[in-house]
């Protein structure tokens, strides 16, 4: 059980997902960090322990974009550290996840992906998300890349349980957001 939030909107983000931590922390608290988009580059931070921790390690100006990403979590696969915290990006830069739930199959994936070329920093099962998204993106002649078709066919290889909210630094005025069987809730206003 982890607590993912997001923000697409005009506003900058920093405090709307911080906000959005400390009410979900109930949900986990050995790590928590967030992710945003500010000029096609995905800015990340992340740290062990609880979101305040964050808060104080975060300098208010450097994060200025209005679409982003957080989460804090509760480790399944992976101890609690730095390194598995999420968000957590592929390989190139270009995508950034945070997760709730587990990735049944993640050996298999994974496993696909170091066979592919792809590298991995962390333990968890998070961090093939990302790059299994970047693994399709890339398939498309780059006139045609597209990102929701990217994270619609990484998501029909996964078992198991997700909400999953994606930036793509491509992509800097959106996030796409998927769910199978965790709770994922839309606001609009
Ligand atoms: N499986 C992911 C991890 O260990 C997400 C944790 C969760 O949702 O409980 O990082």
């Amino acid at each position: 059980m982890c607590g993912i939030v997001g923000y697409v909107g005009t506003k900058k983000c920093l405090p709307i997902l911080l906000n959005g931590l400390k009410n979900l922390e109930y949900r986990g608290y050995d790590s928590a960090g967030i992710a945003t988009i500010e000029s096609n580059y995905i800015k990340v931070r992340k740290e062990s322990g609880r979101v305040s921790i964050l808060e104080s390690l975060i300098d208010n100006n450097s994060f200025l974009g209005c679409v982003g990403i957080a989460h804090t979590r509760w480790a399944t696969h992976g101890i609690p550290c730095k390194e598995n915290a999420h968000p957590h990006k592929d390989n190139s830069n270009s995508f950034a996840v945070v997760h709730n739930g587990i990735i049944e199959n993640y050996k298999e994936l994974r496993q696909f992906l170091e066979e592919a070329g792809y590298c991995f920093y962390s333990q968890t099962d998070t961090e093939l998300i990302p790059n299994l998204i970047h693994y399709y993106y890339s398939e498309e002649e780059k006139t045609k890349q597209n990102f929701l078709n990217a994270v619609f066919k990484a998501c029909k290889d996964f078992k198991g349980s997700y909400a999953i909210l994606v930036l793509c630094k491509d992509f800097p005025n959106m996030q796409i957001v998927a769910k199978k069987n965790s709770p994922l809730v839309i606001g609009i206003r």
